[in-house]
């Protein structure tokens, strides 16, 4: 943990007295998360717990150990999944097709950004979280052959399957955005959906000593549609602590109408609360060019009478999004369609693909509507595992994922609106959240015991929380 996040804490232990006798609250939820872990673990009785709870007989289990299960993306996705089948059958025949040797929490990315994470408290070693029994093929898939039942690796391997899981993910389409890349390359830009350039950022954000920031946020799908929202937040609360708030103009414009249409209680709860600190907002302008040389970005301004006008804003630093995309093996291949913009076609409930039968997709390169985040692969990963059983012995799908989501709202150091909702935007468990309230108890929870959920809980396919 970093000098910032110290400060931090000695603030808020300035601020309330964190300590209480011998254990901090911070202690406290880092033994939670990994006390959950633990007990959840134990409580699962094993591999025969998790036969029982997916319905697979002795005779079951040795009929599914001739079928071959690949997983198309290690990671959050993919592995859950794979981690759950293997929970219930250890010598089931799982492999994982994925390229790189690093696993990366990026839930973790904001926190680096804003200088609470250290970058390598994110960075995990890829073997480490995969199963000894997963059989990893570290190589992309080129080309999805669906009508073949195999897939074809970048090295040229073809990997036969009976039943598919895709979690490829998505990424940042730089060509969305005319100069993208070259204004990243500036001293005057960053991005924290890259680790790099979220280095870069924190770099950048620390160092600012006052002027115009402008942080955006884009059209179509987004990888964790909070996160430009919470490192806007965090970014003016940091220059509010440092003494230089009055010297920093904060810009937020975003491609939607409101600040989070996606849960309209939150959204006002907090649109008040960040207006009263002088953030501007403007909404409907997406991000189209960056000139470099005038430091100015440029927007297209939907009016509401449909006729568009050019908006331009001229920066001091920058926080710019493009638009996201699925990789070009999903996106070019028959498991997409038209109009979803290059996600794997899946019935939202199901998670199973609307043609083939024997694919399935998880998290974000699933087109389902829900958030783009691991609080949605949490709630889809065992669904996805039940569904892909009952497949393979013939049975009725009989899991449903609901559209439950999550997100730690992030509104300033030391303060987390926290809450889960469903496909209508229906706040969901709304006891235990009181999602409309930044308190610090969600702050500790998001900076100490999510990581240790992730790593203990979801990867290794453990019972759903
Ligand atoms: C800045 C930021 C903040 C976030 N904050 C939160 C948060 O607070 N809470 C939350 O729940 N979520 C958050 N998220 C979102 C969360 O990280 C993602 O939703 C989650 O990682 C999605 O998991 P996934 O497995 O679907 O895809 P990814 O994690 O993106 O993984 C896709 C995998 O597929 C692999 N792959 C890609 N192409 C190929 C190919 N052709 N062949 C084989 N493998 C391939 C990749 O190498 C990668 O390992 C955040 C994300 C970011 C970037």
């Amino acid at each position: 943990m970093t000098d910032q996040a110290d400060n931090i804490s000695n603030q808020e232990a300035a601020d309330g007295g964190e300590q209480k006798r011998g254990i901090s609250r911070r202690q406290a939820l880092r033994y939670i998360g990994t006390g959950a872990g633990i007990i959840l673990a134990g409580g699962a009785g094993g591999s025969y717990g998790y036969r029982r709870s997916l319905r697979i007989s002795s005779a079951d289990a040795e009929r599914l150990k001739s079928v071959r299960f690949v997983v198309a993306g290690g990671s959050v996705g993919g592995l859950s999944v794979a981690a759950r089948i293997l929970r219930a059958m250890p010598d089931a025949d799982v492999t994982v097709i994925e390229p790189n040797d690093k696993h990366h929490y990026q839930p973790g990315y904001t926190l680096v950004s804003a200088g609470v994470y250290d970058p390598e408290e994110v960075v995990f070693d890829q073997r480490s979280l995969m199963f000894p029994e997963m059989k990893w093929v570290r190589d992309s898939v080129k080309t999805f052959d669906p009508e073949n039942n195999r897939v074809i690796t970048r090295g040229g391997e073809t990997v036969n399957y009976d039943y598919l899981i895709v979690g490829l993910g998505v990424q940042m389409n730089y060509n969305s955005v005319e100069n993208f890349a070259e204004a990243l390359e500036t001293p005057y830009a960053g991005n924290i959906y890259d680790l790099d350039k979220g280095i870069k950022y924190r770099r950048l954000m620390e160092e600012f000593e006052g002027g115009k920031f402008v942080s955006t946020y884009p059209q179509g799908f987004v990888k964790c549609g909070g996160a430009p929202q919470k490192i806007t937040w965090l970014s003016e609360d940091y220059w509010r602590r440092k003494g230089i708030r009055d010297d920093v103009e904060v810009h937020f414009h975003s491609n939607r109408h409101t600040l989070f249409p996606p849960v309209p209680v939150v959204d006002e709860a907090v649109k008040p609360k960040i207006e009263a600190r002088g953030i501007h907002n403007h909404y409907n302008q997406t991000l189209r060019a960056i000139d470099v040389s005038t430091k100015t970005a440029i927007f297209e301004e939907e009016r509401e009478d449909g006729s568009t006008r050019e908006v331009r804003q001229r920066y001091d630093l920058l926080h710019p999004m493009p638009m996201f995309q699925t990789p070009a093996a999903l996106r070019e291949s028959e498991l997409t369609a038209e109009g979803i913009g290059g996600q794997i076609e899946v019935d939202r409930e199901l998670l199973q693909h609307r043609r083939f039968s024997n694919v399935f997709g998880i998290g974000d390169c699933a087109a389902t509507g829900a958030p783009k985040t691991a609080a949605t692969i949490r709630k889809q990963a065992p669904v996805v595992a039940a569904n892909v059983i009952d497949a393979a012995l013939d049975r009725e799908l009989q899991a449903k994922y609901d559209g439950t989501s999550g997100c730690p709202l992030l509104t300033r150091y030391g303060r987390c609106m926290m809450f889960e909702f469903d496909y209508d935007g229906n706040l969901v468990n709304e006891w235990l959240y009181q999602s409309t309230r930044e308190t610090r108890l969600w702050w500790h929870f998001k900076v100490h015991g999510l990581k240790s959920l992730y790593l203990n809980v979801l990867l290794n396919g453990y019972v759903n929380v």
